[in-house]
């Protein structure tokens, strides 16, 4: 059926009453169908995602308190900001620049530690959300819990240079995201500490802070670059400079 048939029954059903209503009701459908059919034919470049969540530790008191403090709404809202950040930031706009997923599971897990990421499913200590103290005032449960989805959220979205990336950098940009996001805790390094610029997590995310005050957008193009390997000299290919030399410039500048 196509779009003059529709309106042509509308206006045929309707003219008893009036014909002007039908009319400019016929117009509204016609155009209404027509963007259906633009819709339909526009490239996917916004494909969806899906996300799912479960809590597996109901009968704990992390998974208690998840679900009082934190809860299933304020997740998925949280997997949703995080990922659309994360394309952001990481410059990923079309579906071609993105990792192959599709559907993304956060699960409540009665586990140690406090979070990891494997084949884009999200696993949250519930132990670690029973035993958590805010650090200040405005500091609470539901901000730390935001603070390492973004973390985990990044693993699912980042390039590895085919497994090559080293494992302090993976954990550095993931906490990079957490820091733009402005999540950062209180127990973090300041900017300029740290031994080694590939120690990972906050002295890395601090670094790489510092990097792309150098060049904005630093961060996206680097992980753009790791899709299918990984060079030091990335940071040459950005910068100019060298990443030992991007260190101890970074050092320098805040004394230390
Ligand atoms: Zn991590």
């Amino acid at each position: 059926m196509n779009v003059t048939t529709v309106s042509y029954q509308i206006y045929k059903q309707a003219q008893h009453d009036s014909i002007a209503i039908p009319l400019k009701m016929s117009k509204n459908i016609i155009l209404f169908i027509s963007l259906l059919l633009i819709l339909s034919i526009l490239p996917r470049t916004h494909a969806t995602v899906k996300y799912s969540i479960t809590n597996t530790a109901t009968q704990t008191p992390g998974g208690i308190r998840y679900e009082t403090q934190i809860g299933f709404k304020h997740s998925k809202h949280i997997l949703k900001s995080s990922n659309l950040f994360i394309w952001r930031l990481f410059q990923q706009r079309i579906k071609a620049e993105r990792a192959n997923v599709t559907h993304v599971h956060l699960l409540i897990d009665d586990m140690d530690g406090v979070a990891y990421c494997e084949n884009n499913e999200i696993h949250v200590s519930a132990r670690y959300i029973a035993n958590y103290k805010a650090d200040d005032i405005d500091d609470d449960v539901k901000r730390e819990f935001n603070g390492v989805m973004y973390h985990e959220m990044t693993h699912v979205w980042q390039w590895s240079g085919n497994g090559s990336t080293p494992g302090g950098l993976i954990e550095g940009i993931a906490d990079f995201v957490r820091l733009k996001a402005g999540y950062i805790p209180s127990h973090w390094v300041q900017p300029g500490e740290g031994d080694t610029w590939d120690q990972g997590y906050d002295v890395t995310a601090r670094f790489l802070d510092y990097c792309e005050g150098l060049r904005n957008g630093f961060v996206g193009e680097l992980n753009k670059k790791m899709r299918y390997g990984y060079s030091v000299d990335y940071f040459v290919d950005l910068v100019g400079k060298s990443v030992d030399q991007l260190w101890s410039e970074y050092k320098a500048a805040y004394h230390l």
